[in-house]
């Protein structure tokens, strides 16, 4: 029986979709509709072996998008092999603690976590209801970012507020990037042929957005994003941890609305911020190269923010039996990977450089000498994680 599991990643505006071997990880297809809703509505479609495909749907919402894409499965005779749809869901509060198939239900429940992620969760509800409608014969599993860091301890998820805002409200440290935390550390266990449950680890997702988190016997024990995925690290438009008075600051000299603080603080920091040039490293790497101080600058203080952040998440681990780079940063920096551990001496870091630059894409490198603390590149693969959740929930 084949183990085609349709993976979706619904946006308000956009849809990622691939149809991934739960089995293998092979993704014979994948794609994207993009500008939902507007006039140059979009979708592209890449299947294995062959040029990418572009379908233009003017105005077209989400359902056109979805009917366009399993019309295109449909002709590849791919349609009739899809075991499952697993729907990646932004938010899933306190009450999922893991990967569920979908039945009203959990609809309702998806529903009552929206305000906490009110510019996600009404968009994966979307993704979710449309194509129960264009699927109805299999089953739809929910696959939660936050999931994975439900079993952090209240010391890491409580926030030092009145307690009453956590018990009546639900505001505390939930964590996200759940679903790529949880692939590296399972595939580094599996490379090093060591038991998930005897290893300490750290990994750091570094792509657009930035997360790190400390795994004690494959259980998250703390990260650091909290309840939104605004806290934490500097990323690409976020600016990660701030004074919390910065709010006010900004409001009362700066008359700026709540609202205008929000877009300056998810849209126009971080790295962007910071360098006044882009949310790209790759552009900021070159940009410092070709000596654009402010570029340098953004750098210097990502490093160096990152660099504290796992020094902190060591705490609760205790010893770290190794740090995982990730992200489309962490897969691909060699200077990033080289800058962090460099700040990391403290925890026992010492970089190989050889191995360093030749550690990437396709391989699990360890990219320390010997007697260091160890320090690992490991390819995130989100997509095939999901496939294997909704796999292993349907069963
Ligand atoms: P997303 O979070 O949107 O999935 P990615 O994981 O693809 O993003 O990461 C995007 C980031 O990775 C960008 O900042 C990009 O510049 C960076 N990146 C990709 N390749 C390189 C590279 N070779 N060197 C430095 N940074 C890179």
């Amino acid at each position: 029986m084949s183990s085609n599991i349709l993976v979706i990643n619904c946006g308000s505006s956009s849809l990622k979709f691939s149809v991934v071997d739960s089995a293998s990880g092979q993704q014979p297809i994948t794609g994207l509709a993009e500008r939902l809703g507007d006039t140059g509505a979009v979708v592209s479609i890449k299947s294995s072996g062959n040029d990418k495909i572009i379908i233009d749907i003017p105005n077209g919402e989400h359902d056109k998008a979805l009917s366009t894409i399993l019309d295109h499965l449909q002709q590849q005779d791919l349609l009739e092999t899809i075991q499952a749809v697993g729907h990646r869901v932004v938010h899933g509060g306190e009450q999922f603690t893991d990967s569920t198939v979908i039945d009203d239900q959990v609809l309702l429940a998806i529903e009552a976590c929206n305000h906490l992620a009110p510019l996600h969760n009404p968009a994966n509800l979307i993704g979710i209801r449309t194509c129960q409608k264009l699927l109805s014969n299999v089953p739809h599993v929910a696959v939660f970012d936050t999931a994975f860091h439900q079993t952090m301890p209240e010391q890491a998820y409580l926030y030092p507020i009145p307690y009453e805002l956590y018990k009546e409200q639900g505001i505390r440290r939930y964590g996200f990037h759940g679903t790529s935390h949880r692939y590296v550390s399972m595939a580094l266990a599996d490379t090093l042929g060591k038991p998930l449950e005897s290893l300490n680890l750290i990994s750091a997702h570094l792509g657009n957005g930035c997360s790190a988190a400390s795994i004690q016997g494959g259980k998250s024990i703390d990260t650091t994003m909290g309840l939104t995925p605004l806290e934490g690290l500097v990323m690409g438009t976020r600016s990660g941890d701030v004074d919390p008075s910065l709010h006010h600051f900004l409001c009362s000299q700066m008359k700026m609305s709540i609202d205008e603080v929000n877009t300056l603080l998810n849209k126009k920091s971080g790295l962007l911020g910071l360098s006044s040039l882009s949310n790209d490293m790759r552009t900021l790497e070159q940009a410092s190269q070709d000596g654009n101080q402010q570029a340098e600058l953004a750098i210097q203080v990502f490093c160096y923010r990152l660099a504290k952040h796992i020094a902190a998440l060591a705490v609760p681990l205790g010893h770290i039996d190794g740090l995982i780079f990730t992200g489309g940063i962490g897969e691909n920096s060699v200077a990033i990977r080289q800058r962090v551990l460099a700040l990391l001496a403290v925890l026992g870091f010492k970089i190989d450089d050889e191995q360093n630059k030749s550690a990437g894409k396709s391989q699990h490198g360890l990219i320390t000498q010997p007697e260091s603390t160890p320090a690992y590149v490991v390819n995130t693969n989100e997509e095939w994680m999901i496939a294997k959740d909704t796999q292993a929930a349907i069963q």
